[in-house]
């Protein structure tokens, strides 16, 4: 249960039976208990014998792909043990469509694709691509029914992982200027940019970052707002009481210029709005950061929200060698777990099943 839905329980409570509420939940305020989960990709042979392996150690909730979800005997058999499923369905990341739709691709500032690695973004209004990517989840949850949709890649372009504490993001590396979205920009704020301006993206994004800094940023995260919007209003119509959680850039607005709107283009507090949960990735070892960054983060985003926030701690070192210690895992789980957060998210399931050390770190916690 959400620490929201708690409170709604005990608000709606009669005077007497809250009070034996308490009672039972022992001298403290009943506090509801944080959500255990864990992100889950590769299929598994037997269902059955993982989430009992989950209780054992606390884990309530699992977070799973599409082939997870399309699989006929995963989310059954979750439902069978009591683990609650939320399907992780990616939006804007998508090598698979880029691949068939070359135009479809998300432009920089310097007039090129998206692409940086493994990631790979679509333009964020093409209206094509954002109704398919649509009702393909929305198909999921009515054809599969989970008990959440955990909304990934809800942002626009950066390759955020390999980004330092101390580093730089130039405008010029964000998205997305091509002639698409600068005319949807021009049609919705009824804005016409100068024929210079629209020759090539370079210009228009010389000419928007110039003039009308403000209005592109909260016009492009109003791209990646609305599309949750969208989906959220219909997913609540085709499965009533479905959870909706959000992927989060771990950054707060001091970082990287105001990074959350600037780079990625999520803003906040309208995403919340329009949520269940919040997930910021507080991947804290592969950021460079320490332990006590995932409680700041999720503290900082807590203050900004009316949702429970939901930290997803790394098991593994991933992107650098250094190896993240289980003092480390520890001490990040600690702080994940500590008030004001709604529970914690494991990245992922693949690394805590080799590992009997973290298992027995997170069974003491759990219990
Ligand atoms: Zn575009």
């Amino acid at each position: 249960m959400s620490e929201r839905a708690g409170r709604g329980v005990r608000r709606l409570l009669p005077v007497g039976l809250a009070a034996l509420a308490g009672l039972v939940g022992g001298a403290r305020e009943v506090a509801a208990a944080p959500l255990i989960g864990v992100k889950i990709y590769d299929p598994v042979a037997d269902p059955d014998a993982l989430f009992r392996e989950w209780r054992r150690i606390g884990i309530d909730t699992a977070f799973i792909s599409t082939t997870l979800a399309e699989s006929d005997t995963f989310i059954p058999a979750a439902r069978r043990a009591g683990i609650r499923t939320f399907v992780i369905t990616p939006v804007f990341f998508n090598p698979e469509y880029l691949e068939a739709h070359p135009d479809a691709w998300a432009i920089t500032g310097r007039g090129e694709k998206a692409k940086n690695d493994w990631v790979e973004f679509v333009c964020p209004s093409d209206e094509a691509y954002r109704q398919e990517r649509a009702r393909y989840v929305l198909s999921l949850l009515e054809k599969r029914r989970p008990d959440g949709l955990s909304i990934d890649f809800i942002r626009h372009f950066v390759f955020w992982e390999m980004v330092r504490p101390d580093g730089r993001i130039d405008p010029l590396d964000t998205t997305c200027f091509c002639a698409r979205c600068v005319g949807r920009f021009e049609r919705e704020t009824g804005l016409e940019l100068p024929a210079v301006a629209k020759a090539s993206p370079r210009a228009a994004a010389d000419w928007l970052l110039a003039h009308e800094p403000e209005k592109w940023t909260r016009w492009r995260a109003g791209l990646i707002t609305s599309w949750v919007e969208g989906v959220a209003r219909e997913a609540r119509r085709i499965a009533p009481g479905v959870k909706i959680n959000l992927h989060l850039v771990p950054w707060g607005e001091s970082d990287y210029e105001n990074g959350p709107m600037r780079v990625v283009g999520q803003d906040v507090p309208a995403l919340a709005r329009l949520a269940d949960y919040v997930s910021p990735m507080c991947y804290a070892h592969m950021l460079y950061r320490d332990p006590a960054w995932v409680g700041r983060v999720t503290r900082d985003l807590a203050a900004r929200v009316t949702v429970p926030v939901l930290p997803s701690i790394e098991v593994k070192e991933s992107y650098r060698k250094e190896p993240l210690t289980k003092e480390f895992f520890a001490a990040a789980l600690d702080e994940a777990l500590a008030p004001p957060s709604a529970g914690v998210v494991f990245w992922s399931w693949p690394p805590l099943s080799e590992d009997a050390a973290r298992q027995e770190i997170l069974a003491r916690r759990a219990r």
